[in-house]
């Protein structure tokens, strides 16, 4: 089925219904499965996981997730409504039971624990537990495992300080760097600190600039006082008439505003933590007219901008994306 003929509107629609059914399809599924599970209605088969994989022809992982999620489900029949609106999936199922079964919680304490997990990401649930039970938590130590004769895997254990600090880096190597690795990260970062402070290539820098000190000088003893004069040229405020602000006004930009993409949400009011290639957007887009200047200007990260973009322009965002800097 081609779907080259729906607009831009009816594509993001539709898609959206999908995943709406999917979701409903999926809890509804798991409510018979339990049922099945209750009556011992698996015919020829041991079990019901061995059912799944035997007449519906489910991998067995998936099949094993599906009857664990759906026990869980009769016993907590609460967490329907989140495995239909999105906020309860698999994983934080499994990250839950996991956790109730090593820490033996109670049912009211697991029942406790969906309720605060849902909604989370997968690594705020794991970050939670960890929170929650710091003993069940156990590092493992730095390890550096040859793979082959040039390759080795390195592990470490990073906190969230370094976390954020690599994170931070690579936004800000998003345009030139895209889709950088924490292996290729990693190295800039090495590179530039060796450039920088390695004894060697110090005494390199020192021995240019003094050349390059040698050779001014001589210039100026041959020109004598002509050369010491330079002309200063006024600053003209072009912002008002580009569209791209200057770096003076950039700057002042992420000293008001922070180096941060400005999007709220809608629904939690909360500001979007990106900070990855970030792109400056005009709140009164410019192509209606709105101006160059700080109280216009905000930063976006790239998802944010094309949904903003999509907002303002409907169609026609594709447009205004393609004449670069869609507002
Ligand atoms: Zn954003």
């Amino acid at each position: 089925m081609s779907l080259t003929h729906l607009s831009d509107l009816d594509l993001v629609a539709n898609f959206g219904d999908l995943i709406v059914d999917e979701r409903e399809g999926l809890a509804r599924q798991l409510e018979y499965l339990a049922e099945l599970d209750r009556r011992k209605l698996f015919f020829e088969y041991s079990s019901l996981r061995a059912f799944l994989v035997g007449q519906y022809r489910m991998e067995e992982w998936r099949a094993e997730q599906r009857v664990r999620a759906a026990r869980l489900l009769k016993r907590f029949p609460e967490i329907k409504a989140g495995i239909e609106s999105g906020k309860m999936n698999f994983t934080l199922l499994e990250i839950a039971q996991g956790c109730a079964h090593r820490e033996k919680l109670t049912d009211p304490e697991l029942a406790e624990l969906l309720k605060d997990l849902a909604g989370m990401s997968c690594a705020g649930a794991e970050r939670e537990l960890a929170r929650r039970f710091p003993g069940s938590v156990k590092l493992p130590r730095d390890r550096i495992r040859p793979l082959t004769e040039d390759l080795s895997e390195v592990r470490f254990v990073a906190n969230e300080e370094l976390l954020e600090k690599l994170e931070d880096i690579r936004g800000l190597l998003a345009h030139s760097h895209p889709g950088l690795s924490m292996a290729e990260l990693i190295d800039i970062l090495a590179t530039e600190y060796r450039t920088r402070h390695h004894p060697e290539e110090r005494a390199k820098r020192a021995t240019a600039r003094a050349e390059r000190k040698d050779g001014t000088q001589e210039k100026q003893d041959n020109e004598g006082e002509q050369a010491t004069e330079t002309v200063k040229t006024p600053t003209v405020p072009l912002d008002a008439v580009r569209r791209s602000p200057s770096r003076r006004t950039v700057h002042e930009l992420i000293r008001k505003q922070g180096y941060q993409c400005s999007y709220g949400d809608p629904i939690t009011q909360g500001r979007c933590q990106s900070r990855h290639g970030l792109e400056l957007d005009h709140l009164k887009p410019w192509s209606l007219g709105g101006k160059t200047e700080i109280s216009n200007l905000r930063f976006l990260c790239r998802n944010h901008h094309r949904r903003v973009s999509f907002q303002q322009f409907g169609e026609s965002w594709r447009y205004f994306a393609k004449h670069r800097g869609f507002s």
